[in-house]
């Protein structure tokens, strides 16, 4: 392709809109254009990219046996009705109505759909497994839209739904998957962890979100020094601390906190570390009510108090609630004397002493309180959001939190689905039984956000070779020069006759505009033609990652750029 003719809207200037580098370089290095919030254009390198982000996921979920599908974006409302989801979703779901007055919901996500199509057409373990996907436009009413493709409202996903006759069968295909994922992150260039997730909305039990580390990231997660362990901060569980004793136990005294409600005023105004402080949270789920104690620097894991409580509408008390069974204003809530509701402890808190706990009063705190002595505890459990330094629940190894964007997600559903939908086969022993499913997604577009997050340098984008917009730019210096146009023309030519996805620059420009923008685009191999080449025969061919030049005769050009293609190809992890 000739530049000149490219539409590609470089910009020398940061963009306002954008607070994120991969976003900033993507409009810069003319990828996409904004439309509105969280709505975006590609224009053609940025088609290119994702063109080619699709082709690896294409292959490799063809290489496991998956089938491509495409299905409808527009989904009637009494399909999102049979699974309680049309209200369980949520304002996420962008919902119209067709002329004759139908609901229908843009699609978010696919299970409803695709689960309405195999129970219609699927009646027999003999048509099993089954495992589809697509590639398609995907619409979510995002609360919070931002860093372009990576929080979009309108995005490319990969999603997939399998579909299993048995449990043993169905396991296998979540292994088959997992490693796909792991082959098609890695041939995008990108170094990523698979974590332990929850899982959400969509439900079912083991899930794991494939996350790319990157400062960036909305994701925390919890990655173990010693082990393998990681996980999503939401799920991540925290070894037991050992009990020790807790040494001389001091006199509980109730003492004065005027105005004192929170950890950091309280902690001050008592010289104690937080540390030192119990926080009582007042949870409520319908009308059970629950106090859960954790220490002063920690935060609650609400996930975790739920599944502690096994309640799915747990929610922080209200005012009224928290003084009914505290007999106190919110901020003095504490376990002494607290009756008639279940008292649950972090696992924390064993083993200290003489804590700091709220009055039960207003304006007052105890200090010297001990559990057993003082307050009782109905439940130990693991209810804190795990920190820095925590003890991995694995091994003895300490816990590291990083940040990561979710590039991938695996979930078995198991039957909720076909369940609540009614999908079912008739099995080998004559039984109507329904499908075991899995669901999983990749966010395709997001990929190219988290490789430009991942990859680039100052002067922008570099691209890995497997997702280029092209492989080789040919740079001419001077197109006014007969002699570097013929030669940089022959090159080009030749580079196209090999299947070689070639760029030449043959703009009018100075110089140092072409060189920014080629480093701004990032193609990974540049071919700089300018007087230098035809005094010393060799062609100047340098490296867009590690800004390595090497100088070759022409004919070895072809020979050098295809070795270079290769050796540039992101190597695929072992998985
Ligand atoms: P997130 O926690 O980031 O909102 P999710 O759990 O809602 O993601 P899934 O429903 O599992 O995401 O969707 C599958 C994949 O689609 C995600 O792993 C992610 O890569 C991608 N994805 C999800 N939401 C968006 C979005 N708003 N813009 C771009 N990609 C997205
Ligand atoms: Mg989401």
């Amino acid at each position: 392709m000739k530049m000149s003719g490219l539409f590609l809207p470089t910009l020398f200037e940061e963009p306002h809109e954008a607070e994120l580098i991969s976003h900033k370089l993507m409009l810069r290095a003319g990828l996409i254009r904004r439309l509105a919030s969280g709505i975006y254009s590609y224009l053609p390198l940025g088609y290119r990219v994702l063109t080619k982000v699709s082709r690896i996921v294409e292959e490799e979920m063809d290489a496991i046996g998956g089938q491509q599908v495409l299905l409808p974006a527009l989904h009637p409302k009494e399909l999102w009705e049979e699974t309680g989801r049309w209200t369980a979703y949520g304002p996420d779901m962008f919902k119209l109505c067709d002329r004759r007055g139908r609901d229908f919901g843009l699609g978010p996500t696919h299970e409803e759909i695709i689960t309405d199509l195999v129970r219609s057409e699927v009646r027999s373990y003999r048509q099993l497994p089954l495992l589809l996907y697509q590639i398609q436009t995907k619409f979510r009413d995002e609360i919070r839209p931002r860093f372009g493709l990576m929080r979009a409202r309108e995005f490319q996903m990969k999603d997939g739904y399998s579909f299993d006759g048995d449990e043993e069968r169905a396991n296998k295909t979540y292994d088959l998957l997992y490693k796909a994922y792991g082959r098609i992150f890695s041939r995008c260039g990108l170094s990523f962890r698979a974590v332990e997730a929850e899982s959400g909305l969509i439900g079912g039990s083991v899930s794991h979100e494939f996350m790319v580390p990157a400062e960036a990231g909305e994701d925390l997660m919890a990655l173990c020094h010693g082990c393998d362990y990681a996980a999503n901060l939401e799920r991540a569980e925290c070894g037991q601390p050992k009990e020790v004793l807790r040494g001389n136990l001091t006199e509980l005294t109730l003492v004065d906190t005027p105005g004192m409600k929170r950890v950091d005023e309280v902690s001050q105004f008592l010289r104690v570390k937080p540390e030192q402080l119990v926080k009582t949270l007042i949870y409520k789920a319908g009308d059970q009510v629950v106090a859960a104690l954790i220490l002063g620097h920690q935060e609650l894991n609400q996930t975790k108090l739920a599944k502690v409580c096994q309640k799915t509408d747990l929610e922080l008390a209200d005012p009224e609630t928290i003084s009914s069974v505290t007999s106190a204003p919110v901020g003095f809530a504490g376990p002494i004397g607290l009756t008639g509701i279940k008292i649950i402890a972090d696992h924390s808190i064993k083993g200290q002493a003489n804590l700091v706990v709220g009055g039960n009063k207003a304006d007052a705190h105890y200090t010297g309180a001990n559990y057993d002595r003082d307050f009782r505890i109905d439940l130990w459990a693991d209810i804190k959001v795990v920190q820095e330094n925590d003890r991995c629940p694995r091994c003895s190894g300490r816990l590291e939190i990083r940040r990561g964007i979710e590039v991938g997600h695996v979930f078995k559903l198991g039957t909720k689905y076909s369940q609540a939908m009614r999908a079912v086969f008739i099995d080998e022993d004559g039984q109507e039984k329904p499908f075991i499913m899995d669901t999983f997604g990749i966010g395709v577009s997001r990929i190219i956000g988290a490789v430009i997050e991942t990859s680039h340098d100052e002067a922008g984008i570099i691209w890995p070779m497997s997702i280029a917009p092209y492989q080789v730019l040919v740079l001419p210096i001077n197109v006014q020069d007969e002699a570097q146009w013929d030669m940089s023309l022959k090159i080009y030519q030749m580079l196209q006759r090999e299947g070689i996805e070639v760029l030449i620059d043959d703009r009018e420009e100075r110089p140092g505009r072409k060189f920014t923008d080629s480093e701004l685009i990032g193609i990974p191999l540049q071919i700089v033609i300018g007087s230098q080449t035809e005094q010393t025969g060799r062609i100047e061919i340098s490296i867009r990652r590690s800004r390595e030049k090497r100088f070759v005769p022409l004919e070895d050009l072809i020979n050098e750029i295809k070795r270079l293609i290769s050796t540039l190809e992101p190597r695929v992890s072992p998985y």
